[in-house]
């Protein structure tokens, strides 16, 4: 499930830098976020790093692409080389927001 962005977005910004895969990018109207690259902060964080810091919580998964913890952790590898992670069985709550029981959108 990667996130999106809706059009509550007021282009602050701040969500750009934040994420660790150059996943977000200002779009012709809105911030973007790239599904092919978003992993969900999967290996990264234990919540997604656009939602931490986005000040009117426009960042929100995105339900008609649903991904699996297992498939976004070998997006990540992917993307950033196998040495830079933990493996799945080592994931925890502070590295993949499917362990978070805080996770900001744990009922969806
Ligand atoms: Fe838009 Fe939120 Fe990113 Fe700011 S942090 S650019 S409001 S999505």
């Amino acid at each position: 499930m990667a996130t999106l962005i809706t059009d509550a977005c007021i282009n602050c910004g701040a969500c750009e830098h934040e994420c660790p895969n150059g996943a977000i990018s200002e779009g012709s109207y809105i911030y973007e976020i790239d599904r092919d690259l978003c992993t969900e902060c999967v290996g990264f964080f234990g919540d997604e790093s656009c939602q931490m810091v986005c000040p009117v919580e426009c960042c929100v998964p995105d339900v008609g692409w649903v991904e699996e913890e297992v498939d976004l952790l070998a997006k990540a590898i992917r993307l950033h080389g196998e040495d830079n992670f933990p493996k799945l069985e080592e994931l925890d709550e502070k590295t993949s927001r499917f362990r978070n029981k805080n996770w900001i959108n744990r009922d969806i």
